[in-house]
């Protein structure tokens, strides 16, 4: 006798970046925003999706400092060099507990900690149904300029038909996990997103349209921007 099985949803963000660019100090995934880490804002906007069966947080060797999180959460101190690693180990993490190869990976960057619920229940309901899965992404608006080593604009390119990725990016933990180990021996060169290993496999990923809102805090003026988003948000 066969059990019907719906595949399940897991959280999987990756928070093992040192995160240099958003100013000195402690990894920007762990700076204080409208009161909270910032990974804090995060994993409270995918506690708040009821189809959100677990989150694990990948964090790096020795990190402690998620010890708030509580059992809700998972935590392995499996980050790697790169994110495209710290996502590898994490989604075998989720395989050794007990994920199963076409349960669904939802993995975003600690860093986007304007990630609002109704954004991932949004990508959940375009992805669920999908044969390959997809990202939240942004049509580009501003025109593209190409640079050359002197700082200078070598090329225009057209915007149209461009988009920027963001994350969620939502496959299957299977899928992702055979398309990213792929790449394991050349150090995951290349690969900056779940999608593009995903593409590099031979599959084309669904663009669901996301928000600006849900930019990732990289520039130390990011810091002020999701501080004003977020205390407008309980206000
Ligand atoms: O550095 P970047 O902005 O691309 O980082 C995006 C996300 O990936 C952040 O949440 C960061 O903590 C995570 N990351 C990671 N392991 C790395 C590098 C980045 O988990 N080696």
């Amino acid at each position: 006798m066969t059990t019907a099985h719906s595949p399940r949803c897991f959280a999987l963000l990756p928070c093992a970046g040192s995160g240099s660019r958003a100013g000195a100090g402690q990894p920007k995934q762990y700076r204080l925003v409208a009161g909270a880490p910032m990974v804090r804002h995060t994993l409270a906007a995918f506690a708040a999706v009821a189809r959100i069966a677990g989150a694990l947080v990948v964090v790096a060797p020795g990190d402690e400092a998620l010890a708030w999180a509580g059992a809700a959460v998972t935590v392995a101190d499996c980050g790697g060099a790169t994110r495209a690693e710290s996502v590898f180990n994490g989604l075998n993490v989720l395989l050794a507990q007990g994920a199963r190869a076409d349960d669904w990976a939802l993995v975003h960057d600690a860093a986007r900690c304007l990630i609002t619920p109704a954004l991932i229940d949004a990508l959940i309901d375009a992805c669920l149904p999908d044969a390959v899965g997809g990202l939240l992404a942004l049509p580009l608006a501003d025109t593209l300029k190409q640079a050359d080593a002197g700082g200078r604009i070598a090329a225009t390119f057209p915007r149209a038909g461009k988009w920027l990725a963001q994350t969620p990016q939502m496959f299957r933990v299977g899928l992702l996990r055979d398309a990213l180990a792929a790449h394991a021996a050349s150090g995951f060169a290349g690969i900056t997103d779940e999608a593009s290993a995903i593409e590099a496999a031979g599959h084309r990923p669904l663009l669901v349209r996301g928000s600006a809102r849900n930019f990732k805090v990289t520039y130390p003026e990011d810091l002020v921007m999701a501080e004003i988003l977020l205390r407008s948000a309980s206000a």
